[in-house]
């Protein structure tokens, strides 16, 4: 599904650049469930964004379902992002004066679904998610978790292949945390391929694959049922924090 080779990324501002994917090497097949770990800074919302084709690599190669991603053009990466990929981020990026129905709905808009269809889909998605009373609300009437769980059915709505997520449960409480992880694991339990970042130990331990990042290179791979190793270095980590 995805596959990066020797991919490298720097920011330049001013006369400073400052490298921060330095050689990522990646395979990830259709239906993974990948975590991606490390420090602040260290490149994850940079990674992430650069497989969501929101931002270009510089050097290296991006295959996203068989296809080359370098040098293409912003019409046809828009394309792809509508296609195959579904988003959700930290702070759940609602549209504050639209309703959440609305807010499900509004992908559909962009791939001309008349209104009545688009809110009937909406209307699917909202109860799959617990949230079909909730569809007359506003955000800011919604609680964390539920804009998240809005959050998540957007992305669903245009049958993504792949679920992108930056640090989706960085603003919940733990319980509410666990609850998103549950539906986004069911997500992952149809087929959909889910690639998260978090900093958060415990959610990475309920991925199949850790990704740890560090200084911009894949610092180590934890696969499923490596889980101890895991926790050790964790273990570790904590012991020298
Ligand atoms: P993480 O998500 O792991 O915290 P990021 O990928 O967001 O890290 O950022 C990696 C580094 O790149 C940080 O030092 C950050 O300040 C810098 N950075 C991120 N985006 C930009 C940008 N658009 N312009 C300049 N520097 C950036
Ligand atoms: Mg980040």
């Amino acid at each position: 599904m995805i596959r990066l080779e020797n991919i490298h990324k720097s920011y330049v501002t001013g006369n400073n650049k400052l490298h921060v994917l330095k050689g990522i090497d990646l395979h990830i097949e259709q239906g993974e469930f990948v975590s991606i770990m490390g420090s602040s800074g260290s490149g994850k919302s940079t990674l992430l964004n650069i497989l969501g084709l929101l931002d270009v690599h510089d050097e290296g190669s991006y295959y996203l379902a068989g296809r080359q991603i370098a040098s293409m053009s912003e019409t046809k990466a828009a394309q792809l992002r509508n296609e195959y990929l579904g988003f959700v981020f930290q702070s759940f990026n609602l549209i504050s004066f639209k309703n959440a129905m609305e807010n499900v709905a509004l992908p559909l808009y962009y791939q001309k679904v008349s209104r009545k269809k688009r809110n009937l889909m909406a209307m699917d998605f909202l109860d799959r998610m617990g949230l079909k009373e909730w569809a007359e609300h506003m955000p800011n009437e919604l609680s964390g978790g539920q804009k998240q769980r809005i959050a998540i059915a957007r992305a669903l709505i245009s049958k993504p292949k792949v679920i992108l997520a930056d640090e989706p449960t960085g603003a919940l409480d733990t319980a509410t945390s666990y609850e998103v992880m549950e539906i986004i694991k069911e997500i992952n339990g149809e087929g959909i391929t889910v690639i998260l970042v978090t900093h958060e130990h415990d959610i990475a331990a309920m991925t199949r694959k850790i990704i740890r990042l560090k200084d911009g290179q894949i610092q180590e791979i934890i696969r499923n049922g490596e889980l101890g190793r895991f926790r050790h270095t964790y273990m570790k980590e904590l012991e020298t924090a």
